[in-house]
């Protein structure tokens, strides 16, 4: 097998503030993996609060050598290589996860969700992410996002309950709350999901700091809505930490390092009980298709990431209406857009 990759730079449609920061771009690592006349498409998506970036994944792939994986179905074994060169790296550890499997499912001639037997038309409906912003464009975004059968609101800055009554005037579309671990007291907590269950909203993602494990449990236990672990479950070995702490967890590729653990998460949460949200990055319609493929198995998606963008170099899994809608297309399904118009091609940049 060999490898390339290339950086490139998503650029947003918006400005995307969370309670962390504000930027408009992000930064991501596209690679292809090719083996007899195929090629498989990986993407890591690089948002700067998690502390990789183009140099770190490049330095990553520099350590790998994939001429010594002349086949490339001992998906075990070279993702296991992979995860032991070095700790972290998790979304570079997904590009080539995607990539492989995408290899793979070519080489197959078939889609991912038939290979692990899930049910193309079982998928669910995306959320689609308001940032927080002024009352005029959060008013704009909303009138945007009329399509999405829910939204998703990101919380934890000092206006909440104020944003809510802003989209609640515009829309009855049902909310999903993200809050990125911005309430620190359980009482607080508490009474603000009880605020939230009265309009509307179908669950809460951590709620509080991932390190407030005994107040977590305690809210989970009273909350009158779902509770999901995001940034307190990374990857599998987390995913049975959360039983009893929270209801559900958000699996994204990016954190897990890609399909194939992501998989396995999800194994492991419906027999724990756990209920699932199948989340991501901004990303292009690359890594979106990747973990498209498991969103039949998922309670709530939040793959809008895609959509995000303004220059998506891929097509792939398409929301329509709402709905996330697998191709037939073999591997991840996810091709090279032929003509991007600014020139951007992954060979030609080289
Ligand atoms: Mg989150």
């Amino acid at each position: 097998m060999e490898l390339t990759s290339r950086p490139f730079t998503l650029e947003l449609r918006h400005r995307f503030t969370l309670a962390s920061g504000s930027r408009t771009t992000t930064p991501v690592v596209l690679v292809e993996l090719r083996h007899d006349g195929h090629t498989g498409y990986g993407e890591a998506s690089l948002p700067p609060y998690l502390g990789e970036s183009q140099a770190s994944v490049a330095a990553f792939l520099s350590n790998i050598d994939f001429t010594k994986y002349p086949d490339p179905f001992r998906l075990e074994t070279i993702l296991a290589d992979i995860d032991a060169l070095a700790p972290g790296n998790h979304a570079a550890k997904a590009a080539l996860d995607i990539a492989l499997h995408d290899l793979v499912g070519k080489l197959v001639g078939r889609p991912w969700y038939d290979l692990w037997g899930f049910d193309p038309a079982k998928t669910p409906y995306t959320t689609f992410t308001i940032g927080m912003d002024t009352p005029e464009i959060i008013r704009q975004k909303v009138a945007e996002a009329a399509e999405f059968k829910m939204l998703k609101i990101k919380l934890g800055g000092a206006n909440d309950r104020q944003l809510i009554e802003i989209i609640r005037e515009v829309t009855d579309q049902p909310i999903c709350v993200d809050a990125n671990q911005g309430w620190t007291d359980k009482h607080f907590a508490l009474d603000f999901t009880h605020w939230l269950a009265e309009r509307d909203t179908l669950f809460v993602e951590q709620p509080m700091p991932k390190t407030m494990i005994d107040d977590m449990a305690w809210l989970t236990e009273r909350s009158p809505l779902p509770t999901i672990a995001d940034e307190a479950v990374q990857r599998l070995p987390d995913v049975v930490k959360a039983v009893g702490v929270y209801h559900g967890i958000n699996i994204k590729l990016m954190k897990c390092t890609g399909m194939r653990e992501a998989h396995k998460m999800v194994t492991l949460a419906r027999a724990l009980g756990l209920k699932i949200l199948l989340g991501c990055m901004t990303e292009t319609s690359c890594a979106i298709s990747a973990a498209a493929h498991l969103s039949p198995m998922a309670d709530w998606a939040d793959l809008d990431g895609a959509l995000l963008i303004r220059n998506d170099l891929f097509d792939g899994a398409n929301i329509i209406d709402g709905k996330i809608t697998l191709t037939d297309a073999p591997g991840i399904g996810a091709s090279l857009k032929r003509d991007q118009g600014s020139g951007i091609r992954m060979r030609d940049e080289g």
